[in-house]
């Protein structure tokens, strides 16, 4: 039997006529990183939306050993999955605090809430500091730390985090490659979208290579990292 966390086999994803995912296999196991790294347009946030219900997919994806085929969104979130989106996705008119309380809608237990809320400003001081601030005003860096922040007041066994580091200065960049670390050693079993494919690599147990809508290229970060293929294609020749 396996033991992976999150088993995915021969996603399809269709938008109109465009098969933009081809039968993306992969599986993410208990307390691993585990990175998909590709160039735009190669399906890496389409597998992360189709894995949190956001978009209809064919084929099978057990989580914890549950067939999320039919499940709603709302629902995936209760099971222990969630999302941190490409572009952040925080209500910028809402406050820092109204946010991460939209983090935890699926929650009940307001002691439980309360002391999440305290990890994430251990996580990021900075969050406190700004709770009644509307999220918009925000600097990209600190939108980027609530989005994440958000994800985590769901209590996620596994954590999708899309793209974290695009568009961040390289020290900001350095501080949520971090965190990353951090939330996964605490037990958070984490699947990274990242352009930043060295960044990802070296942060990550295992990683996938996506190429127009499937993937070609599989290992150990570390292997991955000396790869001359994915050096030339991805972690710009040298
Ligand atoms: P990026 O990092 O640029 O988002 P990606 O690897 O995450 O790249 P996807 O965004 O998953 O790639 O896109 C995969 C393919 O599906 C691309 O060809 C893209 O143009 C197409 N696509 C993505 N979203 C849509 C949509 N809503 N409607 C139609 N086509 C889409």
């Amino acid at each position: 039997m396996s033991n992976a966390l999150l088993k995915v086999s021969d996603l399809e994803v269709r938008y109109g006529g465009i098969l933009a995912l081809k039968g993306v296999s992969f599986e993410v196991n208990k307390g691993e990183v585990v990175s998909l790294i590709g160039a735009n347009g190669a399906g890496k946030t389409t597998t992360l939306r189709a894995l949190s219900g956001m978009i209809p997919f064919s084929g099978g994806v057990e989580f914890q050993g549950q067939n999320l085929a039919k499940v709603p969104s709302h629902q995936i979130v209760r099971l222990g999955l969630a999302h941190s989106p490409e572009g952040r996705g925080v209500f910028p008119n809402l406050t820092v605090a109204e946010n991460l309380q939209m983090g935890a809608f699926s929650r009940k237990d307001k002691a439980e809430i309360a002391r999440n809320l305290e990890h994430c400003y251990e996580l990021f001081p900075r969050m406190k500091e700004r709770l009644k601030q509307k999220a918009g005003t925000l600097s990209g860096g600190e939108q980027q730390m609530l989005a994440i922040s958000r994800a985590l007041m769901a209590q996620p066994t596994l954590l999708l985090l899309d793209e974290p580091s695009l568009g961040l200065a390289p020290l900001i960049v350095a501080q949520i490659f971090e965190i990353i670390k951090k939330v996964n050693k605490e037990g958070v079993t984490i699947l990274l979208v990242e352009q930043n494919a060295r960044m990802a690599l070296k942060v990550s147990n295992r990683a996938y290579v996506v190429e127009t809508g499937k993937i070609t290229l599989s290992g150990k970060g570390s292997e991955l990292l000396n790869d001359p293929r994915v050096v030339a294609s991805y972690l710009g020749g040298h």
